[in-house]
């Protein structure tokens, strides 16, 4: 792989290309966009052209140190990622980096570090990272991917030049599902269109079902009563095969794509409830049903779920008890939808 195959990055490239070009490389970047668009991708391919052996504008892939960063065996190129099954990159990482960044490249000019969710570190390791952002050897480029940059602290922003990623276009995620993935083409099409232009979205709502599990989603969501509160809950924890997933981290990017789906329905709701006919509809096949549904719903009413769930998706990262959450969403919903008072925490235990 090189630049060329690189979708929809177009203004990064030529940023990039120009500044080897004119040997004007930063000491340390911010790559910040949405999740599975290709940042890492990219961070590899920069890599890969600006050790390439032939010196140009764009990775040769041939050469001897090419293809040493394509096998991750090239001695002045660094990646920092979370440890499994952990969410935040620790201090002893950025202590790592340090040490890294002590010693002088072996086979190059530079030495590049690539740190991968840098939005999700503590304040030591913040702190850590700051001191080395201060003061960067002369030779370092230090990467940092983040999908939120306002979970960067403002003095490590200021530090880094931002690069913007763009999401990708929906034809791009579906040329991507089938050649990469081989998906039939009906299903790249479905797949690329409720992605978002995130192929880690399409490549994990391939993988399990998901369009199924959507389906059913919306046909039951569509069908709720005031009194389903908790079978509702119970019943999409089973369906959704939540409680099945044993490991913290992949139960919670399934609940998030469960938050997503909720959001999606009553936006849906919404558009279809202000007559917005331009906005593209996410569940086309319930339009009829979804507008039939939004005339028993204010838009006043629309909003504060869609508050409701905005809250719920802000506070996943930082919430241990992600089932709790989602009961604690799920009954507030209702509660909107049916008119009634929200319960108070404590009343929310003392059903339970
Ligand atoms: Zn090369």
């Amino acid at each position: 792989m090189s630049f060329k195959t690189i979708s929809c990055q177009d203004r990064a490239i030529k940023l990039f290309q120009n500044a080897i070009l004119n040997d004007r490389l930063a000491h340390a970047y911010i790559f910040a966009g949405q999740e599975g668009i290709g940042k890492t991708l990219f961070s590899r391919e920069l890599a890969k052209t600006i050790f390439c052996q032939h010196r140009g504008t764009d990775a040769c892939d041939t050469c001897n140190s090419c293809k040493r960063i394509t096998s991750d065996n090239f001695s002045d190129l660094f990646f920092i990622l979370p440890e499994k099954n952990s969410r935040v990159i620790k201090i002893e990482q950025l202590k790592y980096l340090q040490d890294v960044l002590n010693v002088k490249p072996l086979e190059s000019k530079y030495k590049i570090v690539i740190i991968q969710s840098a939005d999700k570190m503590n304040e030591e390791a913040s702190n850590c990272l700051l001191k080395t952002l201060e003061e960067p050897p002369s030779y370092a480029i230090i990467i940092l991917i983040v999908t939120s940059l306002e979970s960067v602290r403002e003095t490590i922003r200021s530090r880094c030049q931002i690069v913007r990623f763009s999401p990708l276009s929906s034809t791009v995620v579906k040329d991507i599902l089938i050649n990469r993935f081989q998906l039939d083409n009906k299903k790249a099409e479905r797949l690329a269109v409720v992605s978002n232009g995130s192929i880690e979205r399409a490549t994990l709502l391939s993988g399990t079902h998901a369009l199924e599990k959507k389906n059913w989603l919306v046909d039951r969501i569509l069908k709720l009563e005031m009194n389903d509160n908790l079978t509702f809950s119970k019943e999409l924890f089973e369906e959704w095969h939540i409680q099945d997933l044993e490991v913290l981290e992949e139960k919670r990017t399934y609940v998030k794509e469960l938050i997503l789906s909720f959001l999606l329905y009553y936006r849906d709701l919404l558009i279809c409830k202000t007559g917005g006919s331009k906005l593209p509809i996410h569940y086309i096949d319930w339009k009829d049903a979804l507008i039939s549904k939004s005339n028993s719903l204010s838009e006043d009413v629309l909003f504060r779920i869609i508050n409701v769930i905005k809250t719920s998706l802000g506070h996943l990262d930082h919430n241990a008890n992600i089932t709790l959450l989602l009961e604690n969403m799920i009954t507030k919903i209702l509660h909107l939808q049916f008119n009634c008072r929200i319960p108070s925490l404590q009343e929310h235990f003392s059903l339970r």
